[in-house]
């Protein structure tokens, strides 16, 4: 016999998360029968307020929910994103670029990087951006969107968005309001549980009034009212991997040149993003409170800013890891209420969409099936444990040794997965995907590369092309990415063309 459906589902949190979570359940389950989603939110509390670079992914998420993308370019006062510029971060006066999309082109079915090594091999010097179609148009400042013609370089680009983060949260609020999701203003004093099940039965707000439900998703930022809280789900921690714990954010003036790339400069105890949007920049100190007070990184942050201060600096506090079970009983978290992972490489945001679109894949009935909770648990820690394995690839492989912090990073025994795909790659140059991991074999190269990991040795089968038509090809794909990058508009002539660009009194009165 089948178990009743769950009709009533309750969030707790109106941040990226709790809206993101709204607008695509509303989209996705909303038209079923008696279905309804409230969320609820206290403005006293605020959001976070900071997670304004993404991924590609994110393309999927707004064309699920028939968002218009110039439309959401002008309403959140987004910018593109091609990738990220690391700087400094093997040696002080290095950097290269993290693109989005893939390099050069396979031939006689190998990957593209054993023919690069091969090259160089013979003499030829151009680094591996030279053959990323978004590392060139990225650093030009151009812009276009890929194109399928496979003959065409602009088939081996992807892009993303820098958007303003509360404004991408009123965006989806009006999605989700239009969807019929309801939203209730207050705060949240107590969580209500059924004494036998420990389940949970409602949350109870600072007005006395009782919010009931049969599934809640906790999207209540670090706090974690529901899963850390009320059910006490341990968190993992594994901030020995990465080690930094605090943040400080100031949104600036704009200034400089704002090419669409987000920029990650290593500092002393960790690094400073800096995330150019069409009024202001977004900046922010990532550091370790082990190794640098957090008055001398606010000073850093405010000292290395390519604009004037819009506000007050924000100062943020985390630990990096993970609750145990993302989803116990009948409460599932996402967002920062999960786990975090520090914003080198913008996947929060991307945590919440993927989690999202596994509730879809597994949403319970009323019986909460513990095998599917636990394939959810299963998938989510998976997925945050190849993202740390990303991360901690940028600190352990480095030539940077001038500060304690620096020192202790490069010093860590990484996490076995991660030593494994080290040795593969330093040995042969061969990068294996694990289990449809997010990030793509090119994200590994570009950064083991970047971070100063030359192979050895590469595949056999790239001497299968004589010297001269090595590096002829070489050339050839060199040429065409820039001829193509040459032709391309400039990311702001591209938004201007396709109704994207925010008036220009907006962009000067951030
Ligand atoms: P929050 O924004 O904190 O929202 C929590 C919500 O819960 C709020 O609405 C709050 O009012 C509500 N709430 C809490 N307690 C209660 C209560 N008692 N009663 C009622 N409501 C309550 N991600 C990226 O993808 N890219 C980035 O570039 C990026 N940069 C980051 C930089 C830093 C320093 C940090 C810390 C995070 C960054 N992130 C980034 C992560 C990103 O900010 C978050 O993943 C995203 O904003 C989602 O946050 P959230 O909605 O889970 O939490």
């Amino acid at each position: 016999m089948s178990a009743a459906p769950v009709t009533k589902v309750v969030i707790v949190g109106g941040g990226t998360a709790g809206w993101m979570t709204a607008a695509a359940t509303a989209r996705i389950m909303g038209e079923g029968p008696g279905f309804s989603i409230t969320l609820v939110e206290s403005e006293t509390i605020g959001t976070v307020g900071v997670g304004e670079a993404t991924i590609p992914q994110i393309i999927g998420f707004n064309r699920l929910l028939g968002i218009d993308e110039m439309q959401f370019m002008r309403e959140t006062r987004a910018t593109y994103k091609l990738g990220i510029e690391f700087v400094d971060w093997l040696r002080p006066g290095h950097s290269y670029v993290h693109p989005f999309g893939s390099y050069g082109l396979d031939m006689l079915g190998i990957e593209f990087q054993h023919f690069w090594l091969r090259g160089r091999t013979l003499g030829d010097e151009a680094d591996i951006d030279a053959y990323s179609i978004a590392a060139m148009a990225g650093k030009a400042g151009k812009f276009d969107w890929p194109r399928p013609d496979t003959n065409s370089p602009m088939s081996k680009l992807a892009y993303a968005f820098q958007f303003d983060a509360a404004r991408y949260a009123a965006f989806l609020r009006r999605m989700a309001e239009g969807e019929g999701v309801s939203r209730i203003e207050g705060r949240v004093v107590e969580v209500h549980q059924d004494g036998e099940s420990g389940f949970v039965t409602g949350i109870e707000l600072d007005s006395g009034k009782v919010v009931e439900g049969e599934l809640f998703i906790d999207c209540s930022g670090f706090r974690s009212l529901l899963l850390g809280q009320a059910l006490e789900v341990p968190f993992n921690d594994w901030s020995h991997w990465l080690p930094c714990d605090g943040a400080v954010a100031v949104p600036c003036t704009l200034g400089g040149k704002n090419e669409p790339l987000t920029r990650s400069t290593a500092r002393p105890a960790g690094w400073q993003w800096r995330i150019p949007l069409q009024h202001r920049l977004g900046n922010g100190h990532v550091f370790s409170s082990a190794y640098m007070e957090r008055e001398d990184a606010t000073d850093m942050l405010l000292a290395n800013l390519d604009g004037q201060p819009l506000t007050e600096p924000n100062q943020l506090f985390f630990k990096t890891g993970h609750r145990a079970r993302v989803w116990e009983k009948n409460v599932i978290a996402l967002g920062l209420s999960a786990g975090f992972l520090e914003p080198l490489e913008s996947t929060s945001i991307h945590l919440v969409q993927s989690g999202i679109a596994r509730l879809m894949s597994l949403f319970p009935d009323s019986s909460f099936s513990p095998v599917e909770i636990a394939r959810f648990n299963e998938e989510t820690e998976r997925e945050y444990a190849d993202i740390r394995d990303f991360l901690v690839l940028h600190y352990s492989a480095t030539e940077r040794d001038d500060s304690e912090f620096w020192r202790y990073c490069r010093n860590l025994e990484v996490p076995d997965g991660l030593k494994e795909k080290l040795e593969m790659f330093a040995s042969s140059g061969r990068i294996f995907r694990e289990n449809n991991e997010l990030f793509t074999e090119a994200s590994w190269l570009s950064v083991m590369l970047g971070q100063g990991i030359t192979p050895e040795r590469y595949h056999p089968a790239a001497r299968l092309l004589d010297d001269q038509e090595t590096l002829k090809r070489l050339t050839h794909i060199r040429e065409v990415i820039h001829q193509t990058v040459d032709q391309l508009p400039t990311q702001y002539q591209f938004l201007q063309n396709k109704g994207g660009a925010i008036p220009t009194d907006a962009r000067l009165s951030a």
